[in-house]
């Protein structure tokens, strides 16, 4: 083969000096044609879009094109012509072709188009050949950018928070045990109990649910900061919106209160959206055509509109005049379920919601306690198709507050020594977030499934791959 520098077929399609000599790389999705002539399709993963490859039988032995099948690897050399069909600028006219790597059509998997999102997920390993998964995993990227670039242009500092932590105390969900200790001889101390001082770190670890505790620490220095890592929850419920690993983006800002942290939080989603909507161009039209009708109007409208913003009481009230009937029972006090949320965000206002001064029961520890004795200052916000996207709070930054309630609720305030530490030297008003980057995920994408939005999805009973 001649040496001549690959080029992507993202730059390739853009490009009209046709005559050019072309190498490009890719993954073969289909190929067919007649007597004189073959099309190859072909893709290599830097857009959603396949340049053609067209082959003059005359040419090429049939022995070495036979092995050309969906989902083959090649290597292409060839003349960039424009392409005498409707759709793209150019095509490759093939001079020379080497096979990197069959894959027999008997047990390759993804012969046609059509497979079900179900049994995709079976082959993970594989699905990001697919237009749809590609598509995400693309998007994923994009998405994970434009948070750093939101940040960074804030002025906001990336703080990496652990991910072995020994706090259990956010209570935001069941964790997984992190130990070194052998289960099938577990150290035991006198009374019983499981002798942790054995264990790795001397004491009992988990993986971490938030970022959260840790990301205060740093706003108390840094002024603003953001995490965006893995968070890990054994909560055992198989739904479509919820994971035992995901992602979560969690700024913590200094002098911010609620008000300021619903701004923040509106102008933070709409920047990710329209960043989707003026970066993934292609890949939002394939998955709007695919899955969802009407994701890029949906898209725009979240853009265009102010969030409406009221008390999680006056939620509550709607909700119990609506005379809808829902499977949980609507009350004050009553944890929100997503059917609930859904129907103050698609029925009644029609747009995102952001509801504030939840019943202190239903909320951490670690939320400011308002003037009435029974609401704190946490806010969710809504979306249409996915219900909660984002949780945060002001935070209660008076020491003898949080130590009280914290007591009330039962939990030993000497493990989160470090974290009052925090109230006790120079405590200040502030306020933070988590953005479950997956839910995010869906509602960029249109997909209806979680597991549809990470490449390699953790679930109970699914750890493969
Ligand atoms: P939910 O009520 O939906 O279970 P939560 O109130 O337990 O969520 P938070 O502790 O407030 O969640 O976490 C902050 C954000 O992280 C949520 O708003 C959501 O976007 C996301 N999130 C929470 N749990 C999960 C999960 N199991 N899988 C994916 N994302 C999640
Ligand atoms: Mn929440």
């Amino acid at each position: 083969m001649e040496t001549i520098r690959r080029t992507k077929i993202s730059d390739l399609l853009q490009r009209e000096d046709f005559g050019a000599t072309i190498s490009v790389k890719g993954w073969v999705r289909t190929r067919r044609g007649n007597k004189n002539v073959n099309f190859i399709n072909l893709n290599d993963g830097s857009t959603i879009n396949n340049i053609q490859i067209v082959v003059d039988l005359a040419s090429f032995s049939e022995d070495h094109l036979k092995v050309i099948t969906t989902g083959s690897c090649i290597h292409v050399i060839g003349t960039l012509v424009e392409s005498q069909g409707q759709g793209q600028k150019g095509e490759i006219q093939a001079k020379e072709i080497e096979i990197y790597g069959t894959a027999d059509p008997a047990t390759y998997p993804l012969q046609k188009k059509g497979h079900s999102l179900e049994f995709l997920r079976e082959i993970a390993h594989l699905r990001p050949r697919t237009n749809t998964f590609g598509a995400i995993f693309r998007m994923r990227h994009h998405m994970s950018f434009a948070i750093h670039k939101y940040f960074n242009d804030k002025g906001f500092y990336y703080l990496h928070t652990p991910i072995i932590t020994a706090s259990d105390a956010e209570g935001a969900g069941a964790m997984f045990q992190a130990t070194t200790l052998n289960l099938n001889n577990i150290p035991r101390t006198e009374e019983g109990k499981i002798n942790y001082t054995e264990d790795f770190f001397g004491r009992q670890t988990n993986l971490t649910v938030s970022g959260q505790l840790e990301g205060e620490l740093g706003a108390m220095a840094l002024g603003g900061v953001y995490t965006f890592g893995p968070t890990f929850r054994a909560e055992n419920s198989n739904t479509p919106r919820h994971l035992a690993e995901f992602w979560m983006i969690e700024p913590e800002v200094a002098f911010y209160d609620i008000h300021d942290n619903m701004d923040l939080a509106e102008d933070f989603l709409k920047y990710l959206i329209r960043y989707a909507l003026d970066n993934c161009k292609d890949d939002i039209q394939f998955l709007n055509d695919m899955f969802d009708k009407e994701l890029v109007e949906r898209l725009n409208f979240v853009v265009a509109n102010d969030f409406v913003r009221l008390t999680y009481t006056e939620g509550v009230k709607i909700l119990e005049e609506s005379g809808a009937k829902f499977e949980f029972p609507v009350y004050w006090g009553a944890d929100l379920q997503s059917e609930h949320e859904r129907y103050l965000v698609e029925n009644h206002f029609k747009r995102p919601v952001i509801l504030t001064d939840y019943p202190k029961e239903i909320k951490s520890f670690y939320m400011k306690q308002n003037e009435d004795g029974k609401t704190v200052r946490g806010m969710d916000v809504l979306f249409p198709k996915i219900g909660e996207i984002i949780g945060g709070s002001e935070r209660e930054a008076d020491y003898d507050k949080l130590t009280k309630h914290m007591e009330s609720l039962g939990m030993d305030i000497n493990t989160l020594w470090w974290y009052l530490d925090t109230r006790r030297f120079g405590t200040a008003p502030h306020a933070g977030f988590g953005l479950g980057f997956e839910r995010l995920m869906l509602f960029v994408t249109g997909m209806a499934n979680i597991r549809d939005v990470i490449p390699f999805p953790r679930t109970p009973n699914n750890a493969e791959f």
